[in-house]
């Protein structure tokens, strides 16, 4: 089964695109380095395994990042278990598990499909890894994670890109969208539709890493300044580029005070 979805040549050439203007060329890069001015370079990641990453990513969605991290450490507590070693996971109960990740959001709906998913690795494979996906193609890997309910591009970006795969792909999750959906770099979609128009802006030159670290600035900037209800647009590196927050400050001056009111 596994030789069925894995039965083609390495990663092919990069398609044919439709060259971009200087100015597309840069949309990015430009992001890239008002952030970078911004924010200073992030820490750089220690990348986990596949398997890990991919159970950090499932039970991270829709979960504040201190959260995500302290989920990791009680599976760990709660179960002995540990990078290489997860099977203790997949053989608990539903119920157990559920309550070992109750620091996140949905543990009853996140519960079962891990179980599930760690199942299925395990059948699929013959064992509970996914160190064998590093012989096969970005996509087919993508495809062959997203059979897995509850699994979508969101999770399988950061899985490619994020663990020692280290491919390249952008995870998407609500923070970067709703950045990039602000400053129109690309029309509004959803996740994997946006995902597939901003690799077409991506530099060519940038690598696995550089796209982690393109995707931590932007995310870091969603959790900070263009928060989902509280956008600080005046106090913004990208304001000068971002349609938004042009329109968010001129509402606010249109609104402000006149002297003498
Ligand atoms: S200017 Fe405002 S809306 Fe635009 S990216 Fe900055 S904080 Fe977000």
């Amino acid at each position: 089964m596994i030789a069925e979805l894995f039965n083609e040549p390495a990663d092919p050439a990069t398609p044919q695109r439709r060259p971009l203007t200087p100015e597309e060329a840069d949309r990015l890069p430009h992001i890239h380095r008002l952030l970078l001015g911004h924010y200073g370079q992030p820490a750089p990641r220690e990348p986990w395994d596949p398997l890990t990453q991919f159970i950090y990513s499932l039970l991270a969605g829709r979960t504040k990042t201190p959260s995500a991290h302290q989920v990791m450490r009680d599976l760990e507590r709660y179960f002995q278990a540990g990078p290489g070693n997860w099977e203790s996971v997949r053989d608990a109960t539903v119920a157990e598990i559920e309550r070992a990740i109750a620091v996140v959001t949905f543990p009853e709906v996140k519960a079962p499909r891990l179980k599930a998913a760690l199942m299925g690795i395990t059948e699929r494979y013959g064992s509970l890894t996914l160190d064998f996906l590093a012989r096969y193609r970005t996509d087919k890997i993508r495809s062959w994670l997203e059979q897995f309910e509850g699994v979508g591009p969101q999770v399988s970006a950061a899985v490619v890109n994020f663990s020692t795969l280290r491919r390249r792909a952008i995870s998407i999750d609500a923070n970067h969208l709703r950045v990039v959906q602000r400053l129109c770099v690309v029309p509004r979609a959803d996740a994997a539709i946006t995902e597939e128009r901003l690799m077409r802006l991506v530099p060519e030159t940038w690598d696995a890493e550089m796209l982690d670290e393109h995707h931590s600035l932007v995310k870091l900037h969603g959790q900070t300044l263009c928060t989902f209800s509280e956008p600080r647009c005046e106090a913004c590196p990208l304001l000068d580029i971002c349609p938004t927050g042009k329109r968010n400050t001129g509402e606010l001056k249109l609104t402000a005070p006149t002297p003498g009111d």
